[in-house]
């Protein structure tokens, strides 16, 4: 049978030492592999490719669908795109999934029970990197999230608790402050989570539940969560296992992925044979589960705990107490080759299934609604000397000529007209709900729908009241229900 052939970069910084031992470790547990290697990081941005990937790698990452990739330095200054959410975007790798496992007593960790997955959403929320200045005071960042991008991400987490012998599978999000976005992420949760009923799922507010995390980590098995909070409490969770020198992560999509350390390239400790290969090893664990080859992924896993165990340890984990001898890098991948077929005493031994297929996840699409434009909110920048709201509020009555009323004023989201508190701190950014005329206060049931003509007209007149709208957002509602937040206060 044919090598399986995957795409390596050996990165910066210690990249090159801890890579070599990994692919050595590789070999000599049979993993069958066969090795194509790009140019990636700090020596393809300075050659002037801001990206940090030149365009022939692609088509090799593109061809190989399995990407094993060592840290790389990101140039300090401007210009230069993020390789990783390069990689990520571009190949679609929506899942990233970072395993935080505690090795006590071989390495410190207050949680010795600690064994959970983090799967982060990798595409969607914040990251979108759509940002804009507005005013002279204010800036915004649009956070995206989609149905799909939901129910990929919570499918996944299922998929793989049900695939790994896991649980519980846990989300977290703040759908008690932002009820559309985050709302729609645990709505999705709750109903994936019943097309799994032999796997425990609850869910927490990301605050508690990030508490909740550094305090009892035992408690959780599989956490799923969009973005920004997977990315936070990700490193938390591998700060307090004592392991972010050991964590592997993997970035997943349908049909591509890419394994790694989460570490970085360590710039401070290159060249010197004294870095700590374990992440690496493990990403390169994450990557042979992910080809089907289970039963190497574990031979590798128990001979790496069996090193752990008889204190062979790199200078990042020595401890007085449970090291026996400090080794460099090659020394300590020689340790791991040398114990390739023994099983930790002590560690956890690998329960990983010899083999397995790669996720795949079918996307369930919900028909789609009846959508109905009722109103418009106009950003205006305006800045008065006193910012006094009934000023605005006057103009924009003045400015409500056509089907289009002016309903309320907020700023930063908190209503100050009409019937504001004088005493709400004001920026030079106001938010002016605008709905059809017909329409009454507190009216949420039948409301009168408007057109884009409408809305058109009303710009034209408030352009005449001398205001500068910065955008707006249209005000709809999907089959009846209101596809918007009401203001503080409205
Ligand atoms: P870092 O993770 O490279 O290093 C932080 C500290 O941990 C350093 O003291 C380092 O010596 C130590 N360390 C890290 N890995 C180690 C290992 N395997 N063995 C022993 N000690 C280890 O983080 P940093 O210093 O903030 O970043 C350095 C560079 O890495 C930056 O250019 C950054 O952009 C890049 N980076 C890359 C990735 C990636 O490619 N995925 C991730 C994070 C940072």
């Amino acid at each position: 049978m044919s090598k399986t052939r995957v795409t390596v970069a050996h990165g910066d910084g210690i990249g090159p030492e801890i890579m070599d031992a990994t692919l050595r470790i590789l070999d000599a547990a049979g993993a069958d592999l066969e090795y194509d290697t790009i140019d990636i990081g700090e020596k393809v941005y300075l050659s002037g490719l801001t990206a940090g990937i030149s365009p022939d790698s692609w088509d090799i990452l593109r061809q190989n669908k399995v990407f094993l990739k060592a840290p790389i330095t990101t140039p300090q200054g401007g210009g230069y795109k993020s390789l990783n959410v390069t990689v990520r975007k571009t190949l679609g790798l929506y899942a990233n999934v970072r395993p935080c496992q505690a090795y006590v007593p071989f390495v410190h960790s207050h949680f010795p029970e600690m064994d959970l997955v983090i799967v982060r959403e990798n595409e969607e929320d914040l990251y979108a990197g759509i940002e804009h200045r507005q005013t002279d005071e204010v800036y915004q960042c649009l956070k995206l999230v989609s149905r799909p991008g939901c129910e990929k991400i919570i499918r996944y987490a299922f998929e793989y608790a049900k695939q790994y012998g896991r649980k519980k599978v846990t989300c977290m999000s703040k759908d008690n402050i932002m009820k559309l976005t985050d709302g729609l992420f645990h709505e999705v949760f709750d109903e994936v989570k019943t097309e799994y009923p032999e796997i425990e799922a609850d869910h927490y507010i990301i605050d508690i539940g990030s508490a909740r995390l550094a305090d009892t980590p035992e408690r959780f098995d599989v956490i799923v969560t969009l973005n920004l909070y997977g990315d936070i409490i990700s490193d938390i969770a591998a700060q307090i296992s004592g392991s972010v020198g050991l964590g592997g992560s993997s970035n997943v999509g349908q049909g591509f992925a890419m394994f790694e350390a989460i570490h970085g390239s360590a710039p401070d400790i290159a060249g010197q044979d004294i870095a700590n290969p374990s992440g690496l090893i493990n990403g390169a664990n994450l990557m042979l589960l992910h080809l089907g080859k289970g039963q190497i992924a574990a031979k590798i896993h128990n001979a790496l705990m069996a090193t752990l165990e008889e204190g062979i340890h790199t200078g990042d984990i020595w401890d007085s107490e449970t090291s026996k001898k400090k080794v460099g890098t090659k020394e300590f991948a020689d340790a791991v080759i040398r114990n390739l077929g023994k099983e930790p005493l002590k560690l956890k031994k690998a329960d990983f299934p010899a083999s397995s297929d790669p996720i795949e996840i079918n996307l369930k699409t919900p028909k789609k609604q009846v959508k109905q434009l009722i109103g418009v909110d106009a950003f205006i920048d305006w800045d008065s000397d006193d910012r006094d709201p009934e000023v605005l509020g006057r103009l924009l009555q003045q400015a409500s000529k056509g089907n289009l009323i002016i309903k309320m004023i907020t700023n930063r989201g908190v209503k100050v007209w009409p019937d504001g508190m004088p005493e709400t701190f004001k920026t030079d950014h106001w938010r002016c709900r605008f709905w059809h005329k017909t329409n009454k206060k507190g009216q949420i049931e039948g409301l009168a729908t408007v057109s884009n003509k409408d809305v058109i007209e009303l710009l034209s007149s408030i352009e005449t009241e001398g205001l500068d709208v910065v955008k707006t957002e249209n005000l709809y509602t999907f089959d009846g229900k209101l596809g918007y937040s009401l203001g503080q206060g409205e």
